[in-house]
């Protein structure tokens, strides 16, 4: 048996090492799924093994097919780069062992819940009796979020789907936008609602919903409503024009409900919060901890103006729980889980350190790190972004405007290979509006201005090597 103190400690040097070093690597896992699938793969022991013997075994095992999104230069898909703060605050949740279900179980776990939630609704400058439940992520918040709307909506109808189900129930017909994250499908599936069963509104050329179609397609409705807007589109980081979009949902007494995974944060920086004007009218939003504010994974937050419609869509009894008496909050009433790790300890920890100033810092520091790079790229020669970059995320296609869409998405496809090769930054593909495009989102709390010419000579040189490639291909053809 080892002593438990040194099987924490083993983990801690681990951590630090990792740290340490990964900055220094290669950006991008040294080996893939397979790989590590054989290094891992053994029959379950039959006897136990020593705890920090195994703790090391995973580390050396582990440590090659890791990604390292911690990385200054790693702009992959949309993910915060889990700051140290946030770290050091998840291991005590995960040292203290708290089940954060309700006051009882961790009275500190609820009221670091209270607090950050306040916090939050002040930082995203949201209405101040929102409720605030902590979940895993924007797409277990949208689907929570969109719980309560399914509810609230349809017992204005005279009907409790919390209680009675859906069979029977009035029909709610869902306004998307036809560029939402796909996590909204999702939701609407498991809320009964359908992922096909939606209206989809036509979006502009950055994926923002257009107004007129939204109230057309609403005038043409009758029943029960929800729409569905958005704050930073996941390729173009685009707004919904909410002001049109509240004016049209108040009109047909419809849910409104947004995604702002990422790009509520913009409310946090005076000269981006204008992006946002009017979101704050909706009832509801979703926003991640672990993307902008760079608490490590899971974190995500489901934000409902009406409270009572989120805790009946999320109610749970059992002798043992504490009934609901009152306002106060707790925890496991405003969300999926009962046992559940106490989110609200790294929340707090990354909103007080970095404080209103650190946050708007950090929102402004990745949106010019983002426009920079943008306008570098677009100055070579076969490269073109196709977005405007308001915010942090940038789409880039490669080829000349000539060549065919396929063609395009191929050389694209082969410059994003080529990068990943020689290991400098990460970016990843993504499709949008029917071309392949690479997307680079700038949103790592370790990546400044310092990263921008890296990224631009590694795109710049791994494309020429494109380039010549095809030509020599095309020439001994
Ligand atoms: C990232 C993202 C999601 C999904 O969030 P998870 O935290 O991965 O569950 C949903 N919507 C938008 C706009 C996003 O950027």
């Amino acid at each position: 048996m080892s002593d438990p103190l040194d099987i924490l400690r083993t983990g801690f040097a681990h951590a630090e090492a990792y740290r340490k070093g990964v900055s220094a690597r290669s950006c991008g896992p040294e080996r893939d799924y397979a790989e590590m699938l054989e290094s891992f793969g053994e029959p379950l022991p039959e006897r136990g093994q020593n705890g920090e013997a195994v703790i090391s075994e995973l580390v050396q095992k582990g440590e090659p097919g890791l990604t390292p999104m911690v990385h200054p230069r790693f702009f992959g898909w949309v993910l915060g780069g889990s700051d140290p703060v946030g770290v050091a605050a998840d291991w005590l949740v995960s040292a203290w062992g708290q089940n954060a279900a309700f006051h009882e179980s961790s009275p500190t776990a609820s009221a670091l819940e209270e607090i950050a939630g306040r916090w939050l609704l002040d930082i995203l400058d949201l209405p101040g009796q929102a409720a605030v439940g902590f979940v895993t992520g924007a797409t277990v918040a949208n689907f929570t979020a969109l719980a309560a709307a399914r509810g609230a909506i349809l017992r204005r109808s005279g009907w409790d789907p919390d209680a009675d189900g859906l069979f029977g129930a009035p029909p709610i017909t869902v306004f998307v936008g036809d560029d939402a994250h796909t996590s909204v499908f999702s939701a609407l599936g498991y809320l009964g609602l359908g992922r096909n069963r939606v209206c989809r509104v036509r979006t502009d050329a950055q994926g923002r919903m257009e107004p007129t179609d939204l109230e057309r397609r609403v005038d043409e409705t009758a029943g029960p409503k929800i729409i569905i807007a958005q704050a930073g589109q996941i390729n173009t980081g685009a707004f919904d024009p909410f002001p049109e979009i509240v004016n049209v949902a108040r009109e047909a007494q419809a849910w409104l409900h947004v995604d702002g995974a990422f790009g509520l944060w913009a409310r946090a920086h005076p000269s981006y919060n204008p992006l946002t004007t009017g979101v704050e009218l909706a009832d509801s939003w979703a926003v991640d901890g672990h993307k902008w504010l760079q608490t490590p994974f899971d974190s995500g937050y489901t934000i409902v103006r009406d409270t009572d419609a989120l805790r009946q869509a999320m109610q749970i009894d059992a002798s043992y729980l504490p009934p609901q008496t009152g306002e106060d909050r707790i925890p496991c009433f405003l969300v999926p889980e009962l046992s559940r790790r106490a989110r609200g300890v790294p929340t707090w920890a990354m909103l007080k350190t970095l404080g209103r100033d650190g946050i708007e810092e950090l929102v402004d520091r990745h949106c010019s790190v983002a426009k920079q790079i943008s306008a570098r790229l677009d100055r070579i020669s076969g490269v073109c972004v196709l977005n405007e970059v308001q915010l942090n995320q940038i789409i880039v296609e490669f080829g000349a405007s000539d060549t065919t869409n396929e063609q395009r998405g191929m050389l694209t496809e082969a410059v994003i290979t080529r990068i990943r090769d020689l290991g400098v930054i990460f970016v990843g593909g993504a499709r949008w509006k029917g071309a392949w495009v690479m997307r680079i989102s700038v949103i790592c709390n370790a990546t400044g201005p310092t990263e921008i010419d890296a990224v631009v000579n590694t795109i710049s040189s791994a494309w020429a090597d494109v380039r010549a490639n095809t030509v020599k291909t095309e020439l001994s053809s």
